[in-house]
């Protein structure tokens, strides 16, 4: 069911106001996939639960995503493809994933897999993770994606903490104006999440429950899918406090840099001691937020490869998609855990 009213209503009444609902014909599906081109996000129905999209290889898009959420943590997003074909160009597919991907694709089954080397999946999407999460969605999605010609990732199209979005309106509701559009293709026919499966151990394990029966799944594959805890997804790798954390030692809110350290910057200022650092990389020479939340993971292992002794990160707002930067630089400085 389309909703031509609300989408007039948005059209006509408040021709500038964000967002824009528009109807998942084929006009409706360019202009999303041109949206996303131009590194914008944009609401799309999936069989699932309306997501909240960007181009997944365009670091700033995506941290458009966790800044529309408000989420306060760079956990990582599925990857949605249009097919195996671009699965197999950034991802790892074992015979086993192959044949569960035939099996489910597409439908509510995601497969996390090794990253492929070299991958031009941002780093935010796997919040810096080697492995993907992988999904080929039915219908509207689908198509957006073929016609931008790459992955996009999505989570749900919703503000961090609240409900997943069946509907453009819910959308609408859940991230305001967050969000420049919304395509609308009536209710998810689905409702609930995908079923994630981990393909990167030695056995499959499932990391959520969801749209595609376990038993089926283990069915398929004529073998025994294990269950990780109910919140095992939620605690997946991304949550363990280290989990993240580089090689060397990391010195938060840092207003000098000390013999041997390298240098995560922020904004225009200088700081005493950053001539003699082992490294600098700056997050946003021009203190942008999301433009920081982009470089974070690359320059954080940048910085962990240089040969310093330790990194010294100057401090950083924790308005917006500071809150989810700083967070990760918490996990990172946090005493390791073992593992
Ligand atoms: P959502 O953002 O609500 O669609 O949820 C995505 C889920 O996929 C989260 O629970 C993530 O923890 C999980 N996920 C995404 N990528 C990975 C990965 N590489 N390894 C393990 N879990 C992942
Ligand atoms: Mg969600």
């Amino acid at each position: 069911m389309v909703l031509p009213d609300v989408a007039n209503e948005m059209l006509t009444r408040r021709p500038a106001t964000r967002p824009v609902i528009v109807p998942a014909d084929d006009r409706g599906i360019g202009r999303a996939a041109r949206l996303l081109a131009d590194g914008e996000i944009a609401a799309l129905p999936t069989e699932t639960v309306y997501g909240l999209a960007a181009d997944a290889t365009n670091g700033e898009a995506v941290a458009r995503i966790f800044a529309a959420k408000a989420r306060p943590r760079f956990n990582p997003l599925i990857c949605h493809v249009d097919g195996l074909e671009m699965a197999r160009g950034f991802a790892k597919f074992s015979p086993l994933a192959e044949r569960l991907a035939e099996t489910f694709w597409p439908g509510p089954l995601t497969l996390v897999v090794p990253l492929a080397e070299g991958a031009a999946i941002h780093p935010l999407v796997t919040a810096g993770l080697d492995t993907v999460a992988v999904r080929m969605p039915r219908g509207v999605a689908r198509d957006v994606i073929s016609a931008l010609g790459r992955p996009i990732a999505a989570p749900s199209a919703n503000r961090s903490g609240k409900i997943s979005p069946t509907t453009a309106r819910a959308v609408l509701d859940s991230l305001g104006d967050a969000v420049p559009m919304i395509l609308d293709a009536g209710p998810a026919r689905v409702g609930v999440e995908s079923t994630i499966i981990d393909l990167s151990g030695q056995a499959p394990v499932c990391l959520r429950p969801g749209g595609v029966a376990v038993t089926e799944i283990e069915r398929a594959i004529g073998q025994p899918v294990a269950r990780a805890g109910a919140d095992a997804a939620i605690s997946a790798p991304g949550m363990l406090r280290s989990h993240y954390a580089p090689g060397l030692p990391v010195r938060l809110n840092a207003t000098d840099v000390r013999p041997g350290e390298a240098l995560l910057a922020f904004g225009p200022d200088g700081i005493a001691g950053a001539d003699n650092a082992a490294a600098i990389a700056n997050l946003s020479p021009a203190g942008d937020l999301t433009e920081a939340a982009a470089n974070l993971f690359a320059m954080l292992d940048q910085l962990d490869r240089s040969g310093a002794t330790a990194i010294a990160v100057m401090p950083i707002p924790s308005e917006g998609l500071g809150e989810a930067i700083n967070d990760r630089l918490a996990r990172a400085a946090a005493p390791r855990e073992a593992s």
